[in-house]
C-alpha cells in the first residue's frame, strides 16, 4: 500500500489547485484521474475575471496566457429574438482597465493544469479510477481502485479531497446529490469555425426551447453551447436537434450562418443540483463535486478554484493539527456556504425568469435602460461583486424604477 499526506481524485480545475496549492505547501500529494490527459469536458469555456488573481497566484496564469486565449469583455444578452445588448465586466477600484475573462479550451487548459500539478511536485497519476474509499472508524483514511492495466491499487492518506466532478465517488456512496424537481436539462455542445462574432463578448441568447453561451476560444474556434430540457428533444438525434435549435434562432443565424460544425456534439445531463453535507471525517468536497450551478452564468471554474483555496486552508491546519474529524473540517463547509450560498440562489432566481419570456424580455428592457445596474448584474455573475448585491430588495426596486422609466420614455 503506497502512502500519502493527501490523495486528490479528479485532475480537473478544483482537483489540481488543490493539489498544487498542498504540494506548493511541502505535503505529499497524490492525484488520480480515471482519464488520460488532453481530455474533452463540455463548458462553455469562459472563465469569470474573478478567476484570474486565483490563477496568477497558482503561478498558471502566465502559462495560460501562452495558449493564446480570447479575452471576453463581458456578455452580450439577446432575449427571445431580441437585439443583442452588449454589457461590459465594471471598472474595479485599483484597476486602471476593465477585467476581461479568459476564454479558451478545456481540452488545453485541463491539461495545462495537470502539467502544472506535475511541476510543482504532485505525483498525478492518470487512468486510475478509485472506486472505494478506505475507513476506520467513521473517518476516511484513504482510497483503491483501478488502473488502467485493470490492475488494483490501494493508497492510505489520513485525507482524502474529491474533486471528481459532477459524478464524483463521494456523490454516489453517500447518496449525496439532490436534483431539483422539473424537467431534466441537457446541454450540448461543439467547436465551431468562421463564426462571424463581431465584438469579444459571451453571446448569450435567450429564446425557446433553451438557450445558447457562443464564445471566441482563439484560434477561428467558437465554442457554442445549447442547454433545453430534454423533453423538448423528443428522442430526435442529438446532432440534428442540436444543429436545428441553434440555426432557429435569428441572432444565431446571423454569427453562424456561414461557419461549419467542426465535430459531433457532446452532451452532459442532469445540470444544477445540491450536495448534502459530508457525513464522515478525513474527506472534503471540492469543486463541482460540492454542487453545480446552472452553466447559465458560466462560473463553475471560478467556483471550482474558489473552493479549492478555501479547503487547502482547512486541510492545513488539519494536517498541521494531525485532527481529520469531521467537527474539524467542518469548517471549510460553513466558509463555503458562506461565500457561495447566495450566488447559487441567483442562479436559481435567473433560471426561473429566462424560462420566462415575458420578464425576460422585461428585465433585459429595464437593464438597457440603466447602464451601471446591467453592469452591476454583470459584475456579480463574473464574481467581481458580491451576489449579496443583486440578491436584495435594494436591487430589486432599482430594476422596477429603470423599468417603469423605460416605459415612460418610449
Ligand atoms: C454545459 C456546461 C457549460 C459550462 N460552462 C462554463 C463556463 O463557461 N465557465 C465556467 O467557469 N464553468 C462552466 N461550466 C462548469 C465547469 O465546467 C465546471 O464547474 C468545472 O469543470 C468543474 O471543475 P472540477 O475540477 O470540479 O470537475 P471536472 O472538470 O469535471 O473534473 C473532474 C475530474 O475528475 C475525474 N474523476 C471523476 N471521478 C473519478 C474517479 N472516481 N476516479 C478518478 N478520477 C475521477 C474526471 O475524469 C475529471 O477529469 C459549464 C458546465 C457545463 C455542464
Amino acid at each position: 500500500m503506497d502512502n500519502a499526506d493527501v490523495i486528490v481524485i479528479g485532475g480537473g480545475p478544483a482537483g489540481c489547485s488543490a493539489a498544487i496549492g498542498l504540494s506548493r505547501l511541502g505535503y505529499n500529494v497524490v492525484l488520480c484521474d480515471q482519464a488520460k490527459f488532453p481530455r474533452d469536458k463540455v463548458c462553455g469555456e469562459f472563465i469569470s475575471p474573478a478567476a484570474d488573481p486565483i490563477l496568477d497566484r497558482l503561478g498558471i496564469l502566465s502559462r495560460i496566457e501562452t495558449l493564446n486565449p480570447k479575452r471576453l469583455k463581458g456578455v452580450s444578452i439577446s432575449s427571445y429574438e431580441g437585439k443583442e445588448f452588449s454589457i461590459d465586466y465594471p471598472l474595479q477600484p485599483r484597476l486602471a482597465e476593465r477585467p476581461t475573462s479568459l476564454s479558451v479550451s478545456r481540452y488545453e487548459l485541463d491539461s495545462l493544469f495537470v502539467e502544472e500539478a506535475k511541476r510543482a511536485g504532485v505525483e498525478v497519476r492518470e487512468q486510475y479510477k478509485v472506486t472505494e474509499f478506505l475507513f476506520e472508524d467513521d473517518c476516511v483514511i484513504g482510497a483503491r481502485g483501478w488502473d488502467g492495466s485493470k490492475t488494483s491499487f490501494s493508497i492510505h492518506a489520513p485525507l482524502v479531497i474529491d474533486a471528481g466532478g459532477r459524478n464524483a465517488l463521494s456523490l454516489k456512496k453517500f447518496h449525496l446529490k439532490e436534483e431539483p424537481v422539473g424537467g431534466v436539462k441537457i446541454a450540448m455542445a461543439a467547436h465551431w469555425e468562421g463564426a462571424q462574432i463581431a465584438d469579444d463578448y459571451c453571446y448569450m441568447h435567450v429564446s425557446d426551447p433553451g438557450y445558447t453561451g457562443i464564445s471566441n476560444v482563439g484560434r477561428d474556434r467558437a465554442n457554442v453551447v445549447l442547454v433545453v430540457n430534454r423533453h423538448s428533444m423528443n428522442g430526435e438525434n442529438p446532432d440534428k436537434f442540436y444543429l436545428d435549435t441553434v440555426m432557429k434562432n435569428s441572432q444565431r443565424y446571423k454569427i453562424l450562418r456561414n461557419a461549419k460544425c467542426l465535430e459531433s456534439v457532446r452532451t452532459v445531463e442532469s445540470l444544477a443540483f445540491s450536495v448534502k453535507s459530508v457525513p464522515c471525517g478525513g474527506l472534503l468536497m471540492v469543486g463541482d463535486a460540492m454542487g453545480f450551478i446552472d452553466p447559465f452564468t458560466g462560473e463553475g471554474i471560478y467556483l471550482s478554484l474558489r473552493s479549492s483555496e478555501i479547503a487547502v486552508e482547512v486541510a492545513v491546519k488539519a494536517l498541521k493539527n494531525f485532527n481529520f474529524s469531521r467537527d474539524a473540517l467542518n469548517i471549510y463547509e460553513v466558509r463555503r456556504k458562506k461565500e457561495f450560498d447566495k450566488k447559487f440562489l441567483l442562479s436559481r432566481i435567473l433560471q426561473k425568469l429566462i424560462c420566462n419570456q415575458f420578464f425576460c424580455n422585461q428585465v433585459v428592457r429595464a437593464l438597457k435602460g440603466d447602464r451601471d445596474l446591467a453592469e452591476t448584474l454583470v459584475g456579480v455573475i463574473g464574481d467581481l461583486e458580491p451576489a449579496e448585491t443583486v440578491v436584495s430588495s435594494r436591487f430589486l426596486l432599482q430594476l422596477v424604477a429603470a423599468y417603469s422609466k423605460g416605459v415612460y420614455m418610449s
